[in-house]
């Protein structure tokens, strides 16, 4: 006879999967602060295998296509709290947030 059935009782992998580009994942790459005019900014490397949406740079107002390496850019001093802050995080390309 059989298979035991117990092959199945370790379906403890219940854990729901987030969305794949799970913001909390890229967040624990190579985050640094930076301040520029005055405000505190969170910024975010993003690598070419990551990116992949097209993204609009604030700094240009061209287009960061995907698999460009760029950077994500939020506030951490926003009234609004950390999570507001995250929301409205851009996109840049490195070059239009070095100069920006
Ligand atoms: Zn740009």
């Amino acid at each position: 006879m059989g298979r035991s059935r117990s092959k199945r009782s370790a379906s403890r992998n219940q854990r729901e999967e987030r969305s794949h580009d799970s913001f909390d994942r890229l967040v624990q790459g190579f985050r640094r602060s930076e301040t520029k005019r005055g405000r505190e900014y969170s910024v975010q490397p993003v690598s070419g295998q990551r990116a992949v949406k097209v993204y609009t740079c604030p700094g240009c107002r061209g287009t960061i296509e995907t698999g460009t390496p760029h950077l994500v850019v939020w506030r951490e001093d926003g009234i609004m709290g950390a999570e507001a802050d995250l929301a409205a995080r851009r996109h840049w390309h490195n070059r239009c947030w070095t100069i920006a």
